[in-house]
């Protein structure tokens, strides 16, 4: 127990100057839809720790949501996901590309969220109509209005959102059918046995039926192979993220993944 405490205080210590000295980096993974173009990315943030090399979000997000780190360092992600955009700009064969980034409950619902996307994208000059923000059901826990009248505010700006691992939470329908949302992810936890589960097959084929009657799009993730994408397409998705077209990698291997396959 003491072992454990003493790891975690150690780990915030670490994080948090890991966040001043630069440590945090990011991964992007390609988006992809069905004719093999791509549409975008998911920004996925990485830690170079000193000693222990590459720390995996999987790490880190929990204890940093915990201790509030997750405000300094999703401001960081987002900061740095709308230079990109706005440095893609400039480039007629990535200037379409859109960033999704992961935001998490305690950041959304930080007051000043709003105030501080806007003036990143102010700052930045990237598009907000190209920055997708995923958010968790575990954000639809309290104060949905709030959450409602936020994504709003966004919203009206360009900015779009998503449901991230979608179907792992307890979000109720009827708040699915209020929220502001352009796209649902199907979890990978589904995808993954969407071969050889039928129950697995069954909910993901429901999740594509449920955002195509709210009119929103669908997104894949954890794709792995032709024969899982092949199953998603024929239900219905068609737009894929997963190791079988790329796995998360840096931007420069982005970069040079986008000019092979070509925009979407
Ligand atoms: P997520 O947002 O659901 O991201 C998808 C995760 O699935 C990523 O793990 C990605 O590397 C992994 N993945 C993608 N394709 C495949 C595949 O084909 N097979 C398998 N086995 N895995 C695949 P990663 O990068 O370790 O991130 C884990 C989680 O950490 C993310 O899940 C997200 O919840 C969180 N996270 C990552 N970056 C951020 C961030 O900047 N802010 C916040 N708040 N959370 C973040
Ligand atoms: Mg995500
Ligand atoms: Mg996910």
């Amino acid at each position: 127990m003491q072992s454990v405490v003493g790891a975690r205080v150690a780990l915030e210590a670490e994080l948090r100057q890991g966040l001043m000295r630069s440590e945090l980096f990011l991964h992007y993974q390609p988006q992809v839809a069905g004719d093999g173009g791509l549409t975008g990315a998911e920004a996925l943030v990485r830690w170079r720790h000193p000693v222990r090399g590459t720390v995996s979000p999987a790490e880190f997000i929990a204890l940093a949501e915990e201790t509030g780190l997750i405000l300094p360092l999703g401001h960081w992600v987002l900061q740095t996901a709308c230079v990109q955009l706005a440095q893609w700009a400039d480039r007629p064969e990535r200037a379409h590309l859109s960033i999704a980034v992961n935001v998490s409950a305690r950041q959304f619902h930080s007051p000043d969220f709003v105030d501080q996307v806007l003036a990143l994208l102010d700052h930045t000059g990237a598009n907000p109509k190209l920055l997708k923000l995923e958010l968790t059901e575990s954000l639809l826990v309290s104060n949905v209005d709030d959450v409602i009248a936020k994504m709003s505010l966004l919203k009206a700006k360009g900015v779009g959102f998503s449901l991230d691992d979608f179907g792992t939470g307890y979000s109720s329908l009827s708040y699915l059918k209020r929220l502001p949302l352009d796209q649902l992810k199907i979890d990978r936890g589904f995808v993954s046995n969407i071969l050889t589960d039928p129950n697995d097959a069954a909910i993901a084929k429901m999740v594509v039926a449920l955002a195509q009657t709210l009119g929103l799009e669908v997104v894949a993730e954890g794709v792995e192979s032709e024969a899982q994408r092949d199953l998603l397409a024929r239900q219905g998705c068609h737009v894929y993220q997963g190791y079988l077209f790329s796995p998360p990698v840096t931007i420069e291997a982005f970069e040079a993944f986008a000019d092979v396959v070509g925009v979407a």
